[in-house]
């Protein structure tokens, strides 16, 4: 059955908000959709205005100019609806399947050009088609320039903002890595971890709230230009200011250790995160693993009571078990965070001047094995009988275990002062 149009159709407006967008911005269009039972879809009656429709798909202008730092300020939004399409193929009863989103898609783009005048889809780089609530089916979906908002959910900030990702950037969930030890118990990191699609309550990409894009996210969108730096091999203490901060500064530090990259951003309760509850909030470390399905891993630093409590607290130091590094937040204000990426294994100890069995002694205490032993003539003196030279030098970064190498003064042919 062919279902004709029923309702008046608005000519293309533009949705309210700030004026006239730079002619740079993409265009956006959204469409209110309705249909009658058939085709084994329930009916989509107009449950709102267009105009509730177009405000709420807008206000992702603002959240994506907040969280880019300007280097996305979102679609230029227009709308047209409600306008009357063909039912939708449901071909699972109360499934919101490919097929079903495909024939609203086609059939609203078909029924909006042909309306007087007919509008130019082709000028829009984002549909976004709005219908009443499909019950049991997801409340949103995006991908390849297209998002389906599902109902009054669908319009939430939350879903608009990662259907939107979803459809224009490709960009995945922000999940949570499940991390188990060989007892069966949950670690923050180990060999055995799954990815838990959703479970990072603090980004729009999960499915709590409309917080930040995670600093991976963020990378992957090239948003974090002059707001990230890299460790290097031997650590580094970094001042992170808030990602939310709108202003120039450090927000980002990330390094890779054990075939896995972890990003350190530090999260307060302002710009778009001023929802969550301050003390949820803090320094979050999420993890880029190779193979895993999204680039953002949230870590759990508490992994028995859910993903809320996953920050890293003030003082209580990290270290990954898979590498050599731990992180500590040493210091913590509103303003920014004292974070120090570090050698998580004990530095070789100075052992030049200590006897043969002192040096055995120290050596062993930190960790390490005695080497090789050579017995140098000591023209100076200073070290007869005493260990003139170590290899590897004191305070290297070395792995527990290793070997270090000892020359012991010997007394020279001519006499000592
Ligand atoms: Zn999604």
């Amino acid at each position: 059955m062919v279902a004709l149009a029923v309702f008046a159709v608005a000519a293309v407006s533009s949705a309210p908000g700030p004026a006239a967008a730079a002619p740079s911005v993409p265009r956006l269009l959204v469409i209110q959709v309705t249909w009658e039972a058939g085709n084994n879809s329930p009916a989509a009656p107009v449950d709102r205005s267009i105009t509730e429709v177009a405000s709420a798909v807008h206000r992702h202008r603002d959240w994506y100019t907040a969280v880019s730092h300007g280097k996305h300020t979102g679609w230029q939004t227009s709308s047209t609806g409600p306008i009357s399409i063909t039912p939708p193929r449901m071909t699972v009863p109360g499934k919101c399947d490919g097929p079903f989103l495909d024939d609203v898609a086609d059939n609203a783009d078909q029924a909006v050009q042909e309306q007087a005048p007919v509008p130019d889809l082709s000028v829009y780089s984002m549909v976004v088609y709005y219908f009443a609530r499909m019950p049991s089916c997801a409340a949103g979906w995006g991908g390849g320039g297209r998002a389906w908002l599902n109902g009054g959910f669908g319009l939430s900030l939350l879903v608009v903002v990662q259907e939107l990702a979803h459809a224009s950037f490709g960009l995945s969930h922000a999940n949570g890595l499940e991390c188990m030890d060989p007892n069966g118990q949950r670690v923050t990191l180990s060999t055995s971890c799954a990815s838990l699609e959703y479970a990072d309550p603090f980004s729009a990409m999960g499915n709590n709230a409309a917080g930040s894009f995670t600093a991976p996210h963020q990378f992957q969108l090239g948003w974090l230009s002059g707001r990230m730096l890299d460790v290097p091999a031997g650590g580094g203490a970094y001042a992170l200011q808030p990602l939310e901060n709108n202003g120039a500064g450090l927000q980002v530090v990330r390094f890779k250790d054990g075939g896995v990259t972890l990003w350190i951003e530090y999260r307060q309760p302002i710009g778009v995160d001023a929802t969550f509850p301050p003390n949820s909030l803090g320094v979050f470390v999420h993890a880029e693993l190779p193979g895993f399905p999204s680039r953002s891993q949230l870590l759990d630093m508490a992994p028995q009571n859910g993903f809320f409590d996953s920050k890293l607290s003030v003082g209580v130091p990290w270290a990954n078990p898979l590498g050599n590094m731990k992180i500590t937040v040493k210091q913590q204000t509103a303003a920014s965070a004292n974070v120090y990426v570090e050698w998580k294994h004990p530095r070789v100890p100075n052992v030049v001047g200590s006897t043969l069995a002192q040096a055995d002694a120290a050596l062993a205490a930190a960790g390490f094995v005695r080497g090789t032993v050579s017995f140098p003539v000591d023209d100076t003196c200073n070290n007869i009988g005493r260990v003139m030279n170590q290899n590897p030098a004191a305070g290297a970064m070395v792995l527990p275990g290793t070997a270090v190498h000892l020359s012991i003064g010997n007394r020279p042919s001519h006499p000592c002062p």
